[in-house]
């Protein structure tokens, strides 16, 4: 079972931060600003990583990246439920029940690229007997310049490092700048070990008789991708062989359109039962496939795996190498 921990009192809040309902919530952590420069929230981190119940555990840090408005927090906030209802059989939720958690404060969204993380860090109980930390973060990029694509690139690679698994909302990220990029932020760190599990996740799909729906279908679409041929510009190819000496596991899901009202109603607010069945059932496929107590894999780095407390240190001597 799951016990989900929220000591509120231990969160201490800062007056900007202060949350009169003290309901968990989205916490940016890491801002890249207009001039580049890399600003971590140490002290918003800590408050999270260091509350009594979960700076001991192992911690699997789980990350969702993508553009802009692609979708990330209607999937985490699926995920959200899943943790929430302790992957009861009714996770999913009623049929009415408008959405909540990354999302729930509308409108007010920035276009910032970095990396947000959800307050409450959840406790889970694994098969084995291990009680772990699960950390869910929002890795968001913006693609619409050269410098944003770079920025995006590294806030990518560094939320890549402080996970145990990322979800790439679109598999457009292996365009060959991005991940020239990527590659060689990881690789000049020779100490790193290679990357744990990607998945892509490919939304809209709409070739399902070519390749089904989900896991199986997502891995000959993948395999079809990264496929190296003789005639791909060498750049390309550099890109594939670089994935795949970066992870250990690469995975992909395909996933169906969610239907009209969801990609284009402005009034959606993520019921249920305003969102194609097809795309429900997947769901239900994909977020038990990603979080169900016995697929969580702890962060390891250089082969010890990893507390919240020294996530944290991580965290802090990953940014201070990319801030040059
Ligand atoms: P984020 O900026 O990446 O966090 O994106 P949001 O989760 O806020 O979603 C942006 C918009 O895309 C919203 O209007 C969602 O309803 C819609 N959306 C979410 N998932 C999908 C999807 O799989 N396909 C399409 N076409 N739209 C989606
Ligand atoms: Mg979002």
């Amino acid at each position: 079972t799951y016990g989900s921990f929220t000591d509120k009192a231990t969160y201490d809040w800062s007056s900007e931060e202060e949350e009169p309902d003290g309901r968990a919530r989205p916490i940016q952590v890491l801002v890249v600003k207009d001039d580049h420069t890399f600003e971590l929230d140490e002290a918003a981190l800590s408050r999270i990583l260091l509350a009594d119940e979960v700076q001991n555990r192992e911690v699997v840090a789980i990350s969702v990246a993508g553009a802009f408005r692609k979708g990330k927090s209607f999937l985490m906030d699926f995920m959200l439920r899943y943790m929430y209802s302790q992957a009861s059989e009714s996770w999913l939720g009623e049929e009415d029940e408008p959405l909540t958690g990354f999302s729930w404060r509308g409108g007010s969204e920035r276009e910032t690229t970095g990396i947000q993380i959800w307050s409450e860090v959840f406790l889970v109980d694994k098969p084995d007997g291990r009680k772990v930390a699960v950390l869910l973060m929002d890795t968001q990029g913006t693609f619409d310049s050269q410098s944003t694509l770079r920025d995006s690139a590294t806030v990518f690679a560094l939320s890549t490092m402080i996970s145990s698994m990322q979800v790439q909302r679109t598999l457009h990220h292996l365009s060959p700048s991005l991940f020239t990029e990527y590659g060689r932020l990881a690789m000049e760190e020779t100490f790193l070990k290679p990357f744990q599990s990607m998945i892509f996740l490919v939304r809209d799909w709409s070739f399902p008789y070519e390749f089904g729906y989900g896991q199986e279908g997502g891995m000959k679409f993948l395999e079809k991708r990264l496929k190296i041929s003789e005639n791909q510009h060498e750049e390309l190819q550099n890109v594939r062989k670089h994935i795949h000496s970066c992870f250990t596991n690469i995975s992909c899901f395909l996933l169906p359109h969610p239907g009209l009202k969801v990609a284009t109603n402005p009034n959606f607010d993520g019921r249920l039962k305003e969102i194609d069945r097809e795309f429900i059932n997947n769901l239900k496929i994909l977020v038990p496939w990603l979080l169900s107590p016995k697929n969580l894999d702890v962060k390891e780095i250089n082969g010890s795996n990893i507390t919240c407390r020294g996530l944290l240190e991580y965290f802090k001597a990953y940014i201070k190498i990319y801030q040059g």
